[in-house]
Parts: C-alpha cells; structure tokens; sequence
C-alpha cells in the first residue's frame, strides 16, 4: 500500500497516510476500510500491467493485480482500522464515517468540514450540506 506517491495540493488525506500501509498490509479488506471520496479517479490494475507513475493511493493485492486512485482535481482519501465493535465484539465489523476522528475533517461525500455539537449528553458529528435538518 502507498499513499502520497505523488504530492497534490487538493489530495486529502484522513489521519496519517503513512500508516496506511500498518492499517492495510496483510489485511483482509472487510477488516480495514478504505475511504475514496469524490473527484478521486480510480483505476484497476491486472496483474500485467504496468502501476501508474503518479498516484495519490496505491494497492496491491496477493494475486498481484492493484487498484490506484489519483486525483483528478480534488478528492480525501482514507485508510481505517476501525475501533467499533460490531452486535459479536469484532473490531472493525462495524464503520463509523463521522466520528470523533473525523471532526474538523473534510466530508468524504462533498468535502465540507465535519461538525461536532453536543445533544442529549453526548456528542453528534455531522455534514451540514449533505445533512440538512
Ligand atoms: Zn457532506
């Protein structure tokens, strides 16, 4: 797994991408999360065929084919090892999108900052574009 091959000024990237390769190395996929946003072009790649030389995102699987991403002109990307647990105690049977990670962060879906408010004793996270009362 590679991420930031290629520097790009409207890649963005969700918590540290380069740990994206501990998070996804040797993982089954439904285990991590991969988070590909809008205004990301992705691209699978058989097993022949030669990787792209720019990248912001890079995977290659056990059967030696791949998928890329690369922006086109902006787009998040992500890589999670989710801590949920799932209705049986699995970490990472269950995916959070808005959480306490991802506060102050871009919206995956349209890229407006992720807000944190409080109700009910608690804390919600929400996209005020995507998710009008
Ligand atoms: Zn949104």
């Amino acid at each position: 797994m590679t991420a930031i091959n290629t520097p790009h000024k409207l890649a963005w990237y969700y918590g540290e991408p380069s740990k994206y390769s501990d998070l996804l190395n040797g993982k089954i996929i439904w285990k991590a999360s991969i988070l590909l946003g809008e205004g990301v072009g992705i691209r699978f790649y058989s097993n022949n065929e030669p990787r792209p030389i720019k990248h912001q995102f890079l995977i290659e699987f056990e059967n030696h084919t791949a998928m890329g991403a690369a922006i086109q002109m902006y787009g998040g990307m992500g890589s999670f090892l989710d801590g949920e647990l799932d209705l049986f105690g699995h970490a990472g049977g269950y995916k959070t999108i808005l959480c306490k990670n991802t506060v102050n962060k871009p919206c995956p879906a349209c890229g407006t900052i992720i807000k944190k408010e409080a109700y009910i004793g608690g804390s919600i996270y929400y996209c005020e574009k995507c998710q009008k009362l």
